[in-house]
C-alpha cells in the first residue's frame, strides 16, 4: 500500500481511541471543562455504566459561533502558543475530548454565553444547541438554557464495536466514573458535585468552605490531619488518617500535582515509605496529598488522558509529599496531648534516661549472649548527608520533651501481656511486647542513623551459603552495607564471608538478615533502598529481642517502659504496624455495667 493520509474519520477515531478510552475518562473531560469554565455547580448523570452521560453546568457556557469549533479537533480557547504550555491555569488545553466524544456517539451540546462583551453577539444572548451524529454535525439551533452547559452523550462507543468488546459491566465502568467525580470533587471543594446513577442519587458534595471538610466526606474518613513540607519548590500539603483507621487496597491515597489527579506510582511510593512500620501487611492508609510546584516544573503533557506529569525534579516532588506525611505522622495528633497534670513518675527526667536494654531483664532471651567479640566504635562514611541529617531531626523532635506515656498512673499486669493503666477519664491497656518493640526499634534506627552501632569483629569470617546470583547482588551493595556495621567478603563463587555484623544481631540470624538483603535487591532492583530493607530487618531484631508476652515484669520495669515510649515519636505502634495500646473510657464502662444509658 502506498502512503496516504488518513480520512479526517479515521484520525478522529484514533484519537477518540486515546482520549475516552472508557467512559470515565469521558466524564473526567467534561467535568474539567466545567471547572474550566467557572462552575460552581456540576450535576452528572449516568446510565448503562456511562454509555450515556448528560452534565449540566452553570459555567461561561460557548458562544453561538463556538459551538463547532468546540467540537472540532485541536480547537480550544485555553492555550494559544507552545509556551503557555508550561504555564497552564486550565485542565484542558489539547482541543480534543469534545472532538472525540462527538467522532464516537450521539452528543448534543446546549450552552448560553452571557459573559461575553461582544456587541455582535449581543443578539445572540439565547441559548444554543448542536448536535453530533457519530460526527455528523447538525445546524445551529436555539435551546431554551438559562445558564452554563448542558451536553448529552448517547449511544457512546456504538460506532466503534471494538471498543464496546472491552467495557466491563455496567457496575464496573460506574464505579471508575464515581472515582473520577470524587477526585474532581476532592480538589475542587469549593463546587457542588453530584452524580445520579440511573435515576438514583449516588454521590451528592455540597459546596465547602474548608478542604478538610471536602477531603473528610470524599476519603469517607472523620478523623484526619493535616501537614504540609517544602522540598525547594515544591509543596506537599497531606491529609492523613492514623495508621489505625486502615483500609484494605490503595484505593484511598488520591495524589493530586497542581489540582491535577495523577497517578504516579513513585508519589504512592512516598506516601506508602512515610507509612513504613506504622501499617501491617495489605493495609493502606487513606491519604490525600496536594503537591504544588512551579508551573514551569511539571509537564501535564506526556498523556492523552492527562493522569500521568513529569515533574522537572521527581526526587524533590517524591520528597516534600514523603515528608508532608511522614513529618506530619510523626506528631502522632491522635495521641491525646499531654494534659497539666502533674505525674508522679516526671521526676524521672526523659532525656538523660538510658533507655533500658533487652539485656537489663531477665528474660533467658540468648540475642545478646555473643562468645567472642569486641566493640569498637562504628561511625558513618561520606556520602551520608541524607542519614545524618534526618537523625538530627530525630533527635531534636525527640527532645521535645513529651510526658503523654510517662503520665500513666500504673494499675497492675493483666495476663503477663498488658499494661492496665489508667489516666484521665479513660483505662488504657499497653502490650508490653509492642511498647517494647517499638522502643527497641527507634533506638537502633536512631543509633545506625547516628553511626553508634557496636560492632562485633569475627576473629574468622563467618561463611553464609547463597546462590551465585543472591551472592552478587548483596556484593554490589558491599559498601552500603558496610555503612549498617557489616563488613561483607566474597570466599566463594556461592559463600559470603561476614567479618563483622552489628552486635545486636544474633550471629544465628545473620544467614536470615542477608537472605532478605539479597531478595530486596534483587526484586527491588534500581529502586532497592537500604534504609527500607534495613529499618525491615530492624523491625524483626526489635521484635525478637524484647520483653515477650508472656512475661512478668515489675513496677519498676513497667514505669521505665512508659518513660521511654515518650522518647520516640510515633509511640503509639510497633514497628509490624500493630497498636501499642488501646483506651476505653470510663463512660463506656460505665455504659456496659448498666450505670449509665
Ligand atoms: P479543551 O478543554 O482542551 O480546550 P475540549 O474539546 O474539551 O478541549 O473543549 C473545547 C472547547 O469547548 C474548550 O476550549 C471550551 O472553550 C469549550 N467548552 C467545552 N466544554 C465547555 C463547558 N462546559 N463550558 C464552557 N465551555 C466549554
Ligand atoms: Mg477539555
Amino acid at each position: 500500500m502506498s502512503i496516504h493520509i488518513l480520512p479526517l474519520d479515521v484520525i478522529n477515531q484514533i484519537s477518540a481511541g486515546e482520549v475516552v478510552e472508557r467512559p470515565a475518562h469521558l466524564v473526567k473531560e467534561l467535568v474539567e471543562n466545567s471547572l474550566d469554565a467557572g462552575s460552581t455547580e456540576i450535576h452528572i448523570e449516568v446510565l448503562s455504566g456511562g454509555r450515556g452521560i448528560k452534565i449540566s453546568d452553570n459555567g461561561s457556557g460557548i458562544d453561538k459561533n463556538d459551538l463547532v469549533l468546540a467540537l472540532t479537533r485541536h480547537a480550544t480557547s485555553k492555550i494559544q502558543k507552545t509556551n503557555d504550555l508550561w504555564n497552564l491555569s486550565t485542565f484542558g488545553f489539547r482541543g480534543e475530548a469534545l472532538a472525540s466524544a462527538a467522532a464516537v456517539s450521539k452528543l448534543n451540546i446546549s450552552s448560553i454565553n452571557l459573559t461575553s462583551l461582544n456587541l455582535s453577539s449581543q443578539k445572540n444572548k439565547n441559548a444554543w444547541q448542536i448536535r453530533s451524529d457519530f460526527g455528523i454535525f447538525s445546524e445551529i439551533l436555539p435551546s431554551s438554557r438559562n445558564q452554563g452547559t448542558e451536553i448529552i452523550i448517547e449511544d457512546l462507543f456504538d460506532n466503534v464495536p471494538a471498543r464496546l468488546k472491552f467495557l466491563k459491566s455496567d457496575a464496573s465502568e460506574n464505579a471508575q466514573i464515581r472515582n473520577v467525580i470524587k477526585a474532581m470533587a476532592l480538589s475542587n471543594y469549593n463546587v457542588e458535585f453530584k452524580m445520579v446513577e440511573s435515576g438514583q442519587l449516588d454521590l451528592y458534595y455540597p459546596k465547602r468552605e474548608y478542604q478538610i471538610d471536602r477531603v473528610r466526606e470524599v476519603l469517607n474518613c472523620q478523623k484526619l490531619f493535616t501537614y504540609s513540607a517544602n522540598r525547594e519548590n515544591y509543596k506537599s500539603t497531606a491529609y492523613f488518617s492514623s495508621p489505625q483507621d486502615v483500609a484494605k487496597t490503595s484505593k484511598n491515597i488520591w495524589i493530586f500535582a497542581q489540582g491535577r489527579w495523577v497517578q504516579d506510582r513513585g508519589l504512592q511510593a512516598a506516601v506508602m515509605e512515610a507509612y513504613r512500620n506504622l501499617l501491617m501487611h495489605g493495609e493502606y492508609p487513606n491519604v490525600f496529598i496536594y503537591l504544588e510546584c512551579n508551573p514551569a516544573d511539571i509537564d501535564v503533557n506526556i498523556h492523552p488522558t492527562k493522569s500521568q506529569v513529569k515533574f522537572q525534579s521527581p526526587s524533590l516532588a517524591f520528597r516534600a509529599v514523603q515528608a508532608s506525611v511522614r513529618d506530619g505522622l510523626e506528631t502522632a495528633p491522635w495521641v491525646p496531648k499531654n494534659s497539666n497534670i502533674e505525674s508522679a513518675v516526671q521526676k524521672y527526667s526523659v532525656l538523660n534516661y538510658e533507655i533500658p536494654e533487652a539485656k537489663n531483664y531477665t528474660f533467658n532471651d540468648q540475642s545478646f549472649v555473643k562468645t567472642q567479640f569486641q566493640n569498637k566504635d562504628f561511625s558513618l562514611q561520606n556520602n551520608i548527608s541524607v542519614q545524618n541529617l534526618s537523625a538530627n531531626e530525630s533527635v531534636n523532635k525527640s527532645s521535645n520533651q513529651q510526658t503523654y506515656w510517662s503520665s500513666f498512673q500504673i494499675i497492675g499486669q493483666m495476663n503477663l501481656t498488658y499494661l492496665v493503666c489508667q489516666k484521665d477519664d479513660q483505662m488504657i491497656l499497653v502490650d508490653q511486647h509492642a511498647a517494647h518493640e517499638r522502643v527497641a526499634f527507634e533506638k537502633l534506627m536512631r543509633k545506625w542513623h547516628g553511626g553508634m552501632i557496636d560492632l562485633q569483629n569475627y576473629l574468622f569470617p563467618l561463611a553464609i551459603d547463597m546462590s551465585p546470583e543472591k551472592c552478587e547482588a548483596v556484593l554490589f551493595h558491599k559498601s552500603d552495607i558496610q555503612k549498617m556495621g557489616i563488613e561483607i567478603e566474597q570466599m566463594g563463587p556461592s559463600t559470603l564471608g561476614i567479618k563483622s555484623a552489628p552486635l545486636f544481631i544474633k550471629e544465628s540470624s545473620l544467614p536470615r538478615v542477608f537472605e532478605k538483603l539479597a531478595n530486596d535487591t534483587i526484586e527491588f532492583g534500581g529502586s532497592f533502598n537500604l534504609e527500607k530493607s534495613i529499618s525491615d530487618i530492624f523491625a524483626t531484631m526489635a521484635c525478637h529481642s524484647v520483653i515477650r508476652a508472656g512475661q512478668s515484669i515489675s513496677q519498676a520495669q513497667m514505669q521505665e517502659l512508659l518513660i521511654s515510649m515518650d522518647e520516640f515519636p510515633l509511640s503509639s505502634f510497633c514497628p509490624h504496624g500493630r497498636p501499642v495500646s488501646i483506651e476505653m473510657t470510663f463512660t463506656e464502662i460505665e455504659k456496659m455495667f448498666g450505670r449509665i444509658n
